[in-house]
């Protein structure tokens, strides 16, 4: 069995494009696992030489503020089992919103090492985030741009250990 990297974050921090880039062009077998709940994508994931399962959550994208908490709670707890490392997508462009802070704080307690990733960082527009995600405390982030494919020899060394 692949090893499996699940990606966490915010809506609309890029992690689809993310999902998209490692899956690359076997998007064609990324499909709703039956029996799951469809707010998860799973793909075969390769990244420099490592192949792994990568799998999308959609589960904090709900239109409804008040329901957030327990859906997170819910959907992360669910996908977080059996993942090896869980990559934490933040926008550099965007900087860190209390949303971000939240699933920061969430993460921390959970036994899966995170991998912090301050997406769309191409450019000097992502550079004021990608500091900002220092404070956090969850290490160093990895800066990338799923959409432009940098960052991912960067991203492929955080993952090493895990995978
Ligand atoms: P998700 O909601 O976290 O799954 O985010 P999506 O993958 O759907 O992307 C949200 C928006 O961010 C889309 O308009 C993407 O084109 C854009 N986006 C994703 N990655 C990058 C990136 O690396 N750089 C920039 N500038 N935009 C990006
Ligand atoms: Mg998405």
């Amino acid at each position: 069995m692949l090893p499996q990297v699940i990606i966490i974050g915010r809506p609309n921090v890029g992690k689809s494009t993310l999902f998209n880039r490692l899956v690359g062009k076997k998007l064609a077998l990324v499909d709703d696992q039956p029996g799951v709940t469809r707010d998860r994508r799973f793909g075969e994931a390769h990244l420099l030489g490592l192949d792994f399962t990568i799998v999308d959550t959609a589960g904090w994208e709900e239109d409804d503020p008040s329901s957030l908490p327990g859906r997170m709670r819910a959907q992360t707890e669910a996908a977080l089992v059996g993942a090896d490392v869980a990559l934490f997508v933040i926008d550099a462009r965007a900087g860190l919103t209390p949303l971000d802070e939240e699933i920061s704080r969430y993460l921390r307690e959970q036994p899966v090492p995170v991998i912090l990733c301050a997406n769309k960082a191409e450019g000097r527009a992502g550079e004021s985030g990608l500091y900002e995600a220092f404070s956090l405390g969850m290490g160093e982030p990895v800066a990338i741009s799923a959409e432009h494919g940098e960052g991912m020899a960067d991203l492929f060394e955080a993952l090493l250990p895990h995978v």
